[in-house]
């Protein structure tokens, strides 16, 4: 492969991000890794070798090579485009370091620090994450700390596409110095590409040593500022809390170079940092904001579980209405508990939740993975138009058949009718997919895919239609058929004749009885009419017989005179003069 391009990838890499450098759809790379029997999904990493294996089989004109490890230098940042829009939202900030270096320590300093201006009362639980509001050239400006418990968590934190961190203390004991996982922590720090500053603890000790240590730095790329570089390093101690305020001044001004944004007016989303269950409030969930707003009553989606919010409150305990990016908040109102990690949105209504949370369920335990399309869904769900929609699950052998039978559902969409793939995917058919199209009311398709006895039952049981074909065209056929019967038929109006009132009998609410004579056409029962009088109409009713003479009959003709009776919704003050038009009406079916 002399000419083949090639696509530097770092060691491991996620199959969504492998998607996007090859150009392909993520699917085509699931599937290729299912047929090499590994299971993925979107976000889950793979090593470079399956990477190169998969490129391989795929046989794409495509060399992966190793991209060498970040550069040192901290001006490698990568930028969040989100962060450009929107309004100035405090920096979110993770405290890393060795054991021992004093990260609960300086947490509390900070924390304790802002409890005693505020109001009384000490530290009482450790919380996953809080906010304070530190005096900065005279303004009061919010910080929000997240207490994670070890670079675990902050990994998981990382692996969330929006990156939530913004700046990392990476703390270090002046007495004891650069310890492996102070190396550790520098080297997340800047895979994750987020500012590091460095917080100099246990200053107040004997053997406190600063040069020794920004010596250390120095030796692992983090070049103090004093030293011509750009690291801040802040001498603190987080026993004394000395420091502690020229530290929080230093995020602040971090955060100001970095211009950190978000949009306030949309729908909140962000990440649940902790969950657990209360007793008498249920599941907790700590959640971080990361943009738009969450407000109380909101219904939110968070993996595999939703909630209408029903207490919002600070992670200090206290209550809130709603709250905006950067804010670390409490929610209660889970039905199940959502995990450390789980991606948060707000969303309209609680079909919507659930429809989501199914849409997850399904996501995460299907064997052949299918993918929500939440666009289609979201449309499903607020569409205001008129057209009829027939929504539908699709698993299919492969991605190219997959592809081939969506492409051509898609040609037979017109202006009245449309076909909504709510869920697609490869492999199986599975409890989820029946429990997807249960609550989207959709039409499960099979495309040269097994339905387990099991799957049968349980869609049987929740009259969920699961239709398996092995020729494309007649799967086709049968949407088609399925498309035909949404369409409005077309309505057919035939003219037979028109009376004119010259008598009224007897009128009750519904019922008319009258005669007159047949000035046009020829009158048949039964029959529809429209009583006009003048150019107005003044209803629309139903002929219930005809009588020429005393005698019932079925039709009378132009010149006879006859009498009529019809029903109608609502009272007709019928009055001599007035017109009654029968007609005839059918409605015809169309095909697409
Ligand atoms: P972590 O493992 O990084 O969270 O460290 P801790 O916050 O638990 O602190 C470890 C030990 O160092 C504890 O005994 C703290 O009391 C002590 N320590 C933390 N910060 C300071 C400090 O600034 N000065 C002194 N003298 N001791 C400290």
């Amino acid at each position: 492969m002399a000419n083949a391009t090639v696509i530097e990838i770092e060691d491991m890499i996620t199959v969504g991000t492998l998607a996007e450098k090859l150009m392909l759809p993520v699917t085509r790379i699931i599937g290729e890794l299912m047929k090499n029997g590994v299971m993925a999904t979107v976000n889950e990493r793979i090593d470079f070798d399956t990477a190169q294996i998969i490129v391989g089989e795929l046989g794409l004109d495509v060399e992966l090579a190793r991209k060498p490890e970040a550069a040192p230098a901290i001006s490698t940042r990568v930028k969040r485009p989100d962060n450009n829009k929107g309004v100035t939202r405090p920096p979110v900030v993770a405290v890393m370091g060795h054991v021992d270096h004093g990260k609960t320590s300086l947490l509390d300093a900070i924390r304790s620090a802002q409890v005693a201006r505020g109001e009384a009362g000490g530290i009482t639980q450790h919380i996953s994450a809080y906010q304070i509001t530190h005096n900065y050239n005279g303004v009061g400006r919010a910080i929000t700390f997240l207490d994670t418990p070890g670079h675990e968590a902050f990994a998981a934190i990382r692996e969330h596409g929006a990156l939530l961190t913004d700046i990392v203390i990476i703390v270090v004991a002046a007495d004891d110095g650069v310890k492996p996982q102070t190396i550790e922590a520098i080297r997340f720090a800047r895979k994750a590409g987020v500012r590091i500053i460095v917080a100099m603890n246990k200053m107040d000790k004997e053997g406190a040593n600063p040069d020794r240590v920004k010596q250390q730095l120095s030796e692992q790329d983090l070049l103090v500022e004093e030293w011509g570089g750009d690291i801040v390093v802040v001498e603190v101690s987080a026993k004394t809390g000395k420091g502690v305020p020229e530290l929080l001044d230093m995020l602040l001004l971090v955060a100001d170079v970095e211009d950190l944004k978000a949009e306030v007016d949309l729908p909140g989303t962000g990440l649940i940092i902790e969950a657990h269950v209360e007793q008498g409030r249920g599941p907790v969930a700590h959640a971080l904001v990361e943009s738009g707003t969450v407000n109380r009553g909101d219904f939110i989606v968070a993996g595999g579980s939703y909630a209408k919010i029903r207490n919002l409150e600070s992670t200090d305990g206290k209550s809130l209405e709603k709250a905006t990016p950067s804010t670390p908040v409490v929610i209660t109102g889970f039905k199940t508990l959502p995990e450390f990690g789980d991606e948060f949105t707000v969303v309209a209504n609680e079909k919507l939740a659930r429809i989501q949370v199914a849409a997850v369920a399904t996501d995460k335990k299907s064997g052949g993975r299918t993918e929500v399309n939440s666009n289609e869904l979201i449309r499903m769900i607020n569409r205001n138009n008129k057209i009829e929609e027939f929504n539908i699950i699709i698993k299919a052998d492969v991605q190219g058949s997959l592809t081939s039978v969506i492409d051509s559902l898609k040609a037979l969409d017109t202006d009245e009718v449309a076909v909504r793939v709510v869920g697609s995917g490869i492999g199986t058919i599975t409890e989820n997919d029946a429990h997807l199209a249960h609550t989207t009311n959709a039409v499960i398709y099979g495309f040269n895919v097994s339905l387990p006895a099991n799957i049968r039952q349980h869609a049987s049981r929740d009259k969920v239609s699961v239709r398996m074909y092995k020729i494309i065209y007649e799967l086709i056929d049968d949407v088609k058929v399925e498309l035909t019967e949404r369409l409005a038929p077309e309505i057919h109006e035939t003219d037979l004749g028109r009376l004119i009132v010259r008598g009224i009998f007897n009128t009750t609410k519904n019922e008319v009885i009258c005669g007159g004579e047949v000035t046009k056409g020829k009158l048949t029962f039964p029959a529809l009419a429209r009583v006009m009088r003048g150019d107005e109409k003044i209803a629309d009713v139903e002929i219930t017989g005809l009588k020429r003479g005393p005698a019932e009959t079925k039709e009378v003709f132009e010149g006879e005179m006859c009498g009529m009776s019809f029903h109608s919704t609502s009272r007709v003050d019928l009055v001599e003069g007035d017109r009654i038009e029968l007609f005839t009406r059918e409605s015809i079916k169309r095909s697409l």
